[in-house]
Order: C-alpha cells, then sequence, then structure tokens
C-alpha cells in the first residue's frame, strides 16, 4: 500500500509534551489532507504514517504535508510486511524506477525483533541492487536513497526523504495576533509564529477615506497565500484614517507615528480573540527610523500585551529573501500607501519616550477611539485549499472586544 512516512525532530524532544505534539502534528496533517485519499494517519514508533488510497494524488499529499510544520522531513514509500523477501522485491522496484548510477540503502530497524541488524539487512539488499539493477554503492551523496524502515507489524521502502518545513505544529503554542500591513515584513513575522506553532489572527488598519483600499486588497492576498500553512485565517480590517485624523489634530507632528502605532496596539489587543496570547509585529531593531530601541520601547507600553517581534535581529536582505522563499514578496512589493504614511512629518521621532507619549495622548479620548476602530472593523474568514470555504461558510465570529 502507498504511504507518507513523516518524520518529527523538534517535537520528540519535548518530554512530557511529546503526546499532545505528536496528536496535534497528526491531526494538522489530517486537516491538509482532507478529500485527498488519506485512508489513516497513525502515530508509529517516532514516525507518523499516512495511508493513501490506491487513487490518492501522492504530488498533492505531498504538497501538504510539505506546508505542515512540524514535519522535519518525509518520505512517499510503499509498505508491506516485514519479511525479506517483501522487502528486498520493493527495493528491487524503487531502484527500477529512474536510472542511477550511486546508490545507497539507509535501513533503520525499529522493531527489535525483526531477525537481521540494519547494518546486515544494508549489505544484503545493496549486494542485490548492485547484481540485479546495477550502479555502485555511495554512502555519503547517494544519487538513489532507498531507506527501509522495519517498525513492528510492517515496513517501509521509501526511495528517499524530502525536507518538510520543521518548527512545531501550529496550534501547540497558543493564538496571536499579527498587525499586518501589505509590507514585506509582517507576513514574513507572521510565517515565523506560525512555524513556532501559534495560531495566527491578523489585523490591518487601513488609511481609507485617505487612501485607496490597495493595502487593503494586499492584505487579503497575502492572508490568503499565509493560510495555506495555518489552513484557516482571521483577517480584521480596520478603517483607521479617521483614527489618525483625530491625532493628527491634536498631538505634536513629531509624534503621529509613535501614536499611531500605540493606538494600533490597543486595537489590536482590543480585538484580540479569547486567548490570544501576545501582538505581533514585523519591526525589525534600526530598518526605519520608526523602529529604534526607544520607539519600540514607546509603542508597545502604550498595552500590557506582550509584543513580539520576530524579525528584530534580521537584516532587510534576510528578511527579503525569506519573503521570497514563501512566497510573499511579490504581493508586498505592489504599490501601495499603508496607513502609517498618511500626514507623517520628514523627520518624524526616532527617541520617543512613554512619558512623552503619554503626554501627548492626554488630549485624546482614547477609549472612545478605541472603541471607535472596533466599531468599523470587519472580520473575514480564510481556508485553505479555497474550495473548502463553501463547505466550512458561516458567519465570520463576532467581533469581541477585550482588554
Ligand atoms: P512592513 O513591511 O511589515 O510594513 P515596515 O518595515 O514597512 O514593515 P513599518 O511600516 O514601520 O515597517 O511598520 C512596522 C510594523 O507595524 C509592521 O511590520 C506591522 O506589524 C505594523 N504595521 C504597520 N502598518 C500597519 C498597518 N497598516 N496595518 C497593520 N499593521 C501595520
Ligand atoms: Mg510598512
Amino acid at each position: 500500500m502507498a504511504c507518507v512516512v513523516v518524520r518529527y525532530h523538534e517535537i520528540a524532544l519535548k518530554g512530557g509534551n511529546r503526546p499532545r505534539f505528536v496528536r496535534r502534528l497528526i491531526a494538522n496533517l489530517r486537516d491538509a489532507t482532507t478529500g485527498l485519499g488519506v485512508l489513516g494517519a497513525d502515530s508509529r514508533q517516532g514516525r507518523i504514517v499516512l495511508r493513501l488510497a490506491p487513487a490518492a494524488p501522492v504530488d498533492r499529499v505531498c504538497d501538504r504535508v510539505a506546508h505542515t510544520f512540524g514535519v522535519a522531513n518525509y518520505s512517499v514509500a510503499v509498505e508491506l510486511p516485514a519479511d525479506l523477501d517483501a522487502i528486498r522485491a520493493a527495493v528491487l522496484d524503487c531502484a527500477r524506477a529512474e536510472p542511477f548510477t550511486t546508490f545507497a540503502i539507509r535501513t533503520r530497524r525499529a522493531d527489535k525483533s525483526f531477525p537481521l541488524t540494519s547494518p546486515q539487512l544494508g549489505a544484503l539488499l545493496g549486494a542485490a541492487v548492485a547484481a540485479e539493477v546495477g550502479g555502485r554503492v555511495d554512502l555519503d551523496a547517494p544519487e538513489l536513497p532507498i531507506t527501509v524502515e522495519i517498525l513492528p507489524r510492517a515496513a517501509y521502502v521509501s526511495g528517499g526523504k524530502r525536507p518538510g518545513p520543521g518548527g512545531l505544529p501550529v496550534t501547540v503554542s497558543g493564538r496571536v495576533t499579527c498587525l499586518m500591513s501589505g509590507g514585506i515584513d509582517s507576513p514574513v513575522a507572521a510565517h515565523r509564529m506560525m512555524q513556532r506553532g501559534c495560531r495566527v489572527d491578523f489585523v490591518h488598519f487601513s488609511g481609507v477615506p485617505y487612501t485607496s483600499r490597495a493595502s487593503i486588497d494586499k492584505a487579503r492576498d497575502l492572508v490568503e497565500h499565509l493560510t495555506r500553512w495555518q489552513l484557516r485565517s482571521e483577517l480584521t480590517v480596520v478603517p483607521f484614517g479617521e483614527i489618525q485624523s483625530e491625532i493628527v489634530a491634536r498631538v505634536p507632528r513629531s509624534h503621529r507615528v509613535v501614536l499611531y502605532r500605540r493606538m494600533m496596539l490597543r486595537i489590536a489587543a482590543a480585538l484580540g480573540r479569547r486567548g490570544a496570547r501576545a501582538l505581533v509585529t514585523g519591526e525589525s531593531l534600526g530598518q526605519v527610523s520608526s523602529q529604534t530601541l526607544e520607539n519600540m520601547q514607546a509603542v508597545a507600553a502604550a498595552t500590557p500585551a506582550l509584543v513580539l517581534r520576530p524579525l528584530v535581529g534580521m537584516d532587510k536582505n534576510e528578511i527579503i529573501q525569506q519573503a521570497v522563499r514563501i512566497g510573499t514578496f511579490a504581493t508586498s512589493i505592489l504599490p501601495d500607501q499603508d496607513c502609517c504614511s498618511l500626514f507623517t512629518p520628514a523627520h518624524p521621532t526616532t527617541r520617543a519616550t512613554v512619558a512623552e507619549a503619554e503626554a501627548a495622548e492626554r488630549q485624546l479620548d482614547l477609549s472612545a477611539l478605541v472603541a471607535r476602530g472596533v466599531a468599523a472593523a470587519t472580520r473575514e474568514r480564510f481556508v485553505f485549499p479555497p474550495e473548502l470555504a463553501v463547505a466550512a461558510a458561516g458567519p465570520a465570529a463576532p467581533l469581541t472586544v477585550r482588554g
């Protein structure tokens, strides 16, 4: 029977939490492969085996597995009885499938009751391939690595490991709210948090009616794209232009950007779903003049919420490379106008203090502004793959105000 053998590394290290992590990874793999002919997903001796129906689209299953955090690597395999003749025949089939000049047999015997040790089995199968198909053994960099894994009750023969995305299964670390502009950085920040096992909810602030809707369209496209790693997302869009004009009317020019950000954090915290444990931004230290340590501190002090900046120590080039790898870069560089650039002075402060920000805000009715942002916000759900959205259709979760 065809199957996909999934291996995890990091989650194996998590001591007492391990069963919970493995259960979550299995649930996420089942969810990710819905409708693709996966008959079962079972934990077997430190691996997860997805058993495929005969007509299952193997490439699509692999694509989904390759986007499931927690997967260290995986192989397309055949499942057989743990019987030497059957294993030998499957290894020879695998060797005959594609031309090669060098090969290696990698054996792992998790079931110690199997009569041969791993080296004995490797030597025997290697000799069989060399004699019946040809090729030379190269244990370091073989063109064709054939993996044989012997588990209790079954053996798995596969033609090589493919890399997974690593990290931790989404949801094991909890829920966070990402402030998502249409720019390059925040989608990368969101992806990093998903990789660390978080479900990410998104909040976008739009300068409408003082800007076009372009940034909203970009935020929607980016969330839709990122949803393939967590399967379900929510994007809340807050019309922020009127709130900004209120800030502009009452506070010193130099502090506008810092006060926009403080207001964004408050509104994002108020919109956060129950159980959301942190706010996430795409800030990177010193990348632009508003992202100094002083300003970050002055901004974060607006809310008791934990503010995480997963890109804080990254260079712009590294962030761009990552944006290209995860496929968000092309959307991020489409033209738009971010609301933070609205009414901003040529030389915003790089050294705001909490005291200055609080003094400036005394001119504002903060809770009324937060309430206005929350009341005008709209929420949209995303599902991956989009075809499943029809099945899952229903009203988006009602907006709830917290904090
Ligand atoms: P990005 O590429 O993510 O836009 P950036 O380098 O352009 O980042 P800023 O514009 O200074 O940086 O924004 C810093 C962070 O503030 C963003 O990464 C994002 O988390 C948040 N942010 C900025 N503008 C918005 C917005 N319109 N809606 C939601 N969050 C925003
Ligand atoms: Mg930006």
